[in-house]
């Protein structure tokens, strides 16, 4: 049961916030910005995030003061990791002064999720700013599929200096995320298993799922994380490692011979919605319980109302007690269908 507090009673302080199912509030994802300077064919398909396409007006986005005042409220309420995401975060301006404000909140685990095409001269200035640990997107190690996938023509040795100058700046173990989309990248699954093995970096594989409405998902698309893991076992063997803590969404395995890790994020195959502890504030402010939601609730007219800490802690603690998520525990092909918020928007 949900610790509702009231409006009246004790000053703020750290409030277990527990949501229907009984599930803590423990990660929050931050959209920075909705925009971006790839059009992933998953994410932001051309044909709909074109030229005409409504990105949001510099005065709706979130200020810097005000994501790092929510950040502070979050961290109250029990949040312990803070992603950064977008769209691409690293096209919003002078990121590394919101990761110096968010880097001064203790008892933070502070990361970032890139597609990687501006880190290479930005990883210094990120990590000098304070930010420990970064996810680099990758869905190819082939030029021709990994352009054909961002759609702008991308090279993938620029998202690998990216990946180098992050692991130089000691932004490592870099993460590095793959979608999987049937006859796009399928054939790049042993190709990157190969290239990062013994690397350092971490390889996570990721089902390719129905987030927005504009993607066009078929569960046919899905390569499912089971697999992934035979087809590189059978190369390679692995066994599988222990989660680092409930709810973490990456499935561990471990090559048997020493030569590193990896993870399946099966969220379509493997719903892991029972231990989801997450919470997403978008670009403009508004707050989603889940990455399927329809509709989400405005803290932006709160915190341009003169809302007290108190009021806006009430506010998120009221939103999270009421929560009974669980998409995909019940995706279905109709409900793939559902006017859902777009990823590049809500933040991934
Ligand atoms: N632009 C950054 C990037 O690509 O890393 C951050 C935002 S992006 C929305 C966050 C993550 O969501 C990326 O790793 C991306 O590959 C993943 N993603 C986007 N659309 C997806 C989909 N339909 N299925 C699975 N993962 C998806
Ligand atoms: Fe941009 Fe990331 Fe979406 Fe690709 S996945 S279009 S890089 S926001
Ligand atoms: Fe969490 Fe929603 Fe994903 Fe389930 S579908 S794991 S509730 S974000």
């Amino acid at each position: 049961m949900a610790e509702l507090r009231t409006a009246s009673t004790a000053p703020a302080a750290p409030v277990a916030a527990r949501d229907r199912q009984g599930r803590p509030l423990r990660d929050l994802r931050v959209s920075v910005t909705d925009r971006c300077n790839f059009r992933c064919v998953y994410c932001m398909p051309k044909e709909v995030f074109g030229k005409d396409y409504p990105f949001l007006d510099r005065g709706e986005i979130l200020t810097f003061e005000e994501i790092a005042r929510m950040a502070r409220i979050f961290r109250e309420l029990g949040v312990e990791k803070i992603r950064l995401t977008g769209g691409e975060p690293l096209v919003r301006r002078n990121l590394e002064q919101l990761i110096e404000m968010l880097a001064r909140i203790p008892g933070l685990d502070l990361t970032l999720t890139t597609n990687g095409s501006l880190l290479k001269r930005q990883a210094r200035a990120l990590r000098d700013a304070g930010l420990k640990r970064i996810t680099v997107s990758l869905d190819s190690l082939d030029d021709a599929v990994f352009r054909r996938m961002n759609d702008v023509d991308f090279p993938v040795a620029r998202v690998l200096e990216g990946v180098e100058a992050a692991a130089a700046a000691g932004l490592s173990p870099v993460k590095i995320n793959m979608v999987v989309k049937r006859g796009e990248n399928d054939a790049s699954v042993l190709p990157m298993a190969r290239h990062f093995r013994g690397s350092g970096h971490i390889l996570r594989y990721i089902e390719y799922m129905d987030v927005g409405h504009t993607n066009g998902w078929r569960m046919e698309d899905v390569v499912t994380a089971r697999e992934i893991i035979e087809m590189i076992g059978a190369e390679t063997p692995l066994e599988p490692v222990e989660p680092n803590y409930t709810g973490e969404v990456a499935e561990r395995w471990r090559y048997r011979d020493g030569s590193g890790e990896i993870g399946v994020i099966a969220s379509v195959t493997q719903a892991f919605c029972r231990d989801c502890t997450r919470i997403r504030l978008s670009t403009e402010g508004k707050l989603y319980t889940c990455l399927f939601a329809t509709g989400g609730h405005d803290l932006r007219a709160l915190l341009r109302g003169g809302a007290s800490d108190r009021e806006i802690t009430d506010t998120v603690t009221g939103i999270w007690a009421k929560r009974t998520d669980r998409y995909s525990e019940i995706r279905t092909a109709q409900t793939a269908k559902l006017q859902k918020i777009e990823m590049s928007y809500i933040g991934g």
